[in-house]
């Protein structure tokens, strides 16, 4: 596979970041990649879907995008809301940083999406949404 490109959107409800795993692997499936290449682009999804669902909707009705696009080696995936958005970005990415300690969440979320892939940005803006950018190359060379 050289290049490839897909899109999918689905309903903010939690039995769809299963799907969005499922879907992830599928696309990676096809890019010759190694057993732990699909676990790490599959846990990455999987947290950056789940900020989503439970933070940028809280819970409520909305449309997850998720993207992903392969060119040259390297896999781009985004996962977009149009939820509440981010108001400190850079405080959001500090390990450890959460919003909601009541509901137990360790605030490592964004610390997960930076070890498992090679690249992360996060644009977010109050009221608007937020979108998460990684890269990880993924793949032997011989395909490229
Ligand atoms: P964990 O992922 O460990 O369960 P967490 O979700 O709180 O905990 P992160 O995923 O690192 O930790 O996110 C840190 C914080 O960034 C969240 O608590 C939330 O305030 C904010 N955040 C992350 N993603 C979004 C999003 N899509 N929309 C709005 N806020 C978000
Ligand atoms: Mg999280």
């Amino acid at each position: 596979m050289s290049t490839n490109y897909m899109t999918i959107k689905f309903k903010s409800i939690p039995e769809n970041e299963k799907l969005a795993r499922r879907i992830i692997a599928a696309f990676v499936s096809d890019l010759n990649p190694t057993v732990d290449e699909i676990c790490d682009v599959k846990t990455a999804v999987s947290e950056a879907v789940t900020n989503a669902i439970v933070h940028g909707y809280k819970n409520k009705d909305g449309t997850v995008t998720l993207s992903a696009c392969y060119n040259g080696g390297t896999l781009e995936v985004s996962v977009s809301d149009n939820g509440v958005g981010i108001e400190d970005i850079t405080k959001a990415r500090e390990p450890l940083y959460t919003t909601q300690p009541e509901l137990e969440r360790s605030g490592m979320g964004f610390t997960v999406m930076e070890t498992f892939m090679d690249y992360l940005d996060v644009i977010s803006s109050p009221n608007e949404g937020t979108k998460v950018i990684m890269r990880k190359t993924i793949g032997s060379l011989n395909d490229r």
